[in-house]
């Protein structure tokens, strides 16, 4: 006999249903075989234990009442079950889909320059530049939407440069970072970045 014959012959031993011309079989295997002792050795340990473990008592027929009084499954609407079995992701979905709607059509809108930040009394605009000039320090973030930046003195912070172009003059200093967004969509990333930073602070 090949151990992989044994082996369900051990789980019917364990079950009480070998016949006993197969428990001769198994027994010759077993006292030939080491490895399959062993696996029988831990098999009846395993039984032993289930049976020892206490065994949850349910009324009869209890079990069929709670899975009849439950209304039956629904098919149909696939996202709603979705939504009801992941609320978190849901409200994650929803919102994001909410922002996404609002920050669209906010993109479609924004097409004059725009110039935010703590501290603009140095900044100077030109048409559709934003200057910082040289010896002028902003103190603070600076973003620029829909035109260039022409920064020639200092800036204390972060520039953000939206849909326009951002130049450097050999006296400039930066404090912070750079971003440049072009696109609809690294802007829309962008917004959400930001508002995540703003909710996670
Ligand atoms: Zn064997």
């Amino acid at each position: 006999m090949q151990c992989q014959e044994a082996l369900p012959l051990m789980h019917e031993y364990l079950d009480g249903s070998l016949s006993r011309p197969e428990a001769l079989e198994l027994k010759k295997h077993l006292v030939a075989c080491p490895s399959c002792r062993e696996r029988l050795n831990e098999l009846e340990k395993m039984e032993a234990l289930i049976q020892a473990a206490p065994r949850p008592t349910v009324p009869d027929g209890l079990t069929e009442r709670i899975m009849q009084a439950l209304p039956p499954a629904q098919q149909k609407h696939g996202w709603g079950r979705w939504f009801r079995s992941h609320p978190a992701a849901s409200v994650a979905v929803v919102f994001a889909l909410v922002m996404l709607g609002s920050f669209m059509s906010a993109w479609n809108a924004d097409s004059e320059l725009m110039v935010r930040g703590a501290d603009l009394q140095s900044v100077v605009i030109q048409g559709d530049t934003v200057l910082v000039p040289a010896g002028q320090t902003v103190d603070g973030n600076l973003t620029v939407e829909n035109g260039k930046l022409q920064v020639d003195g200092d800036i204390e912070g972060n520039i953000v440069v939206i849909d326009g172009s951002v130049s450097l003059a050999s006296t400039a200093h930066i404090s912070g970072q750079i971003t440049q967004i072009d696109e609809a969509f690294s802007w829309l990333w962008f917004k959400m970045s930001d508002w995540a930073t703003h909710i996670s602070q």
